[in-house]
C-alpha cells in the first residue's frame, strides 16, 4: 500500500515503559514496581474523584453531554476566562493536534525548542509540515526570535516549564517575546507543568487569562494528566480567543472526551487541598534529588516540574546502562537517549519511593 509520503518522516512516539511490561518481562509483582517515568502524580487522583466516578458508573452506556458545559464552566472559572475560550481534549495532546491541523499545510514550518515534548513535531509532520528546532537545550528566546525571522513558521511551540529538561521561562521574558511575533503566527504555550513551576518561583507563572487577552494568536494548553493524577483518563484543554477555539471545534470528533473523564476533571478542580499537598511534597522531594546530584558532582537542570533530569556524563554508567539496570529491579525511569542526551529523567515520587531510588542511585553512580 502507498501511504502518505509525510508518514515516511514521522517517528513512532515512544511512551514511558508501562508497569505491565516490567511485570511480564521480569516477573516482578505489580505492587513492587516503582514507576517514575511519565510524570504521573505518585499519589494518584483525589479521593473525591474516585468517589464521583464510582457513583457515576451507571452513566457508562450513555454518550457524554457533548457541550461539555460543566467542565468548561469549571475551567473558565478556574482560569478567569469565558467558557467560549475553552476547548476540551482527549489529553492536551488532542489540542496540539487541533492546533496543527487548523493552520498547517504541507511545506509549512513549526518552530520549537531543541529539547522539548516530541509530540509537537509528530502532529506537524502528519500535516506535512517541517519542524525547525532551536539549537539549545534550555529555552533561549533570542535564538527563537532569530529562527522565527529566518523561517517564518506558522506555529511556535513554547513549553514552559519544559519537558524533558524542567526549565521554565520568566513570564516577563515570554511576554516581551510574544510582542515581537506577528498576530498571523500561532504560538502554543504548553503549560502542562505550570502549577509546579509557579510553586517554586512565582515569576514563572503565566496566566491563561492575561495571555489570551493580550495575544489573540496565543493558545494556552494544560492537562489533567500530571498534577491532577488523571493520565489514564486522557483529558486536557486549550484556552484561546474565541475565533481560534471555534476553528478547533470544526476539527473535533463528537464526544471527544469520555463521560467519566469529563466528570473526573470537573471534580478534580474542586479539590484544591489535594493539589496543594502534592505540590508541597513534590518540591520538598525534588530538592532532595538536586542535593543528591550536587553531592555526587552530577550536573542537573534546575526543575520547575514534577521531575528532574540528571546528566550522566560524569557518572560511572551511561543513561542506558542505568535505565536497564534499574528496569530489571522494577524501577522505571526515563532514559533521554532518544533526545540526544546522556541523561535520565526521574519523576518525583512519594518520599518512600524516592528513598529507594536515591539509595540505588547512590550505589550505582
Ligand atoms: C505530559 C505532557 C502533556 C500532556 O499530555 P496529555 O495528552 O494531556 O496527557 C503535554 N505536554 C507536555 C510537555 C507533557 O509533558
Amino acid at each position: 500500500m502507498r501511504f502518505q509520503p509525510a508518514l515516511d518522516k514521522i517517528p513512532v512516539y515512544e511512551a514511558g515503559k508501562p508497569i505491565e511490561l516490567v511485570v511480564r518481562e521480569y516477573g516482578i509483582s505489580p505492587e513492587k514496581v516503582i514507576k517514575l517515568a511519565s510524570n504521573e502524580n505518585p499519589y494518584g487522583a483525589s479521593p473525591k474523584v474516585e468517589n464521583a466516578i464510582r457513583e457515576a458508573v451507571y452513566k457508562m452506556p450513555l454518550y457524554p453531554d457533548d457541550s461539555y458545559r460543566n467542565l468548561k464552566e469549571a475551567l473558565a472559572k478556574t482560569h478567569g476566562v469565558d467558557a467560549k475560550n475553552v476547548i476540551q481534549g482527549n489529553g492536551s495532546d488532542q489540542i496540539f493536534d487541533f492546533a496543527t491541523r487548523s493552520v498547517l499545510n504541507p511545506g509549512d514550518k513549526i518552530l520549537q525548542n531543541g529539547k522539548t515534548f516530541s509530540m509537537y513535531s509528530i502532529y506537524a509532520g502528519q500535516c506535512g509540515a517541517e519542524t525547525i528546532s532551536v539549537d539549545s537545550v534550555l529555552h533561549n528566546l533570542d535564538l527563537f526570535l532569530d529562527s522565527y525571522k529566518k523561517n517564518s513558521p506558522k506555529i511556535i511551540f513554547i513549553c514552559t516549564p519544559c519537558n524533558p529538561i524542567g526549565d521554565a521561562l520568566n513570564k516577563d521574558d515570554l511576554f516581551s517575546f510574544l510582542e515581537k511575533i506577528s498576530p498571523e503566527t500561532m504560538v502554543v504555550v504548553d503549560a502542562a507543568y505550570m502549577e509546579f513551576g509557579k510553586t517554586r518561583d512565582p515569576k514563572k507563572e503565566v496566566q491563561a487569562s492575561e495571555l489570551i487577552s493580550k495575544f489573540p494568536n496565543v493558545l494556552y494548553t494544560n492537562t489533567f494528566s500530571k498534577i491532577y493524577g488523571l493520565g489514564g483518563m486522557r483529558i486536557g484543554y486549550g484556552i484561546g480567543n474565541e475565533e481560534l477555539i471555534r476553528a478547533f471545534y470544526k476539527l473535533r470528533a463528537p464526544f471527544n472526551v469520555s463521560q467519566l473523564s469529563q466528570l473526573a476533571a470537573t471534580v478534580a478542580l474542586e479539590d484544591r487541598k489535594f493539589v496543594d499537598d502534592y505540590l508541597r511534597s513534590n518540591l520538598k522531594e525534588l530538592l532532595r534529588y538536586e542535593e543528591f546530584a550536587r553531592t555526587k558532582g552530577l550536573s542537573y537542570f534546575e526543575s520547575y516540574t514534577n521531575f528532574i533530569t540528571i546528566e550522566l556524563d560524569k557518572a560511572r554508567l551511561t543513561s542506558t546502562q542505568l535505565f536497564e539496570t534499574l528496569l530489571k529491579e522494577g524501577i522505571i525511569l526515563r532514559n533521554l537517549k532518544s533526545y540526544g542526551l546522556n541523561a535520565i529523567r526521574i519523576t518525583i515520587g512519594k518520599p518512600e519511593q524516592n528513598d529507594i531510588v536515591l539509595d540505588r542511585l547512590e550505589k550505582l553512580l
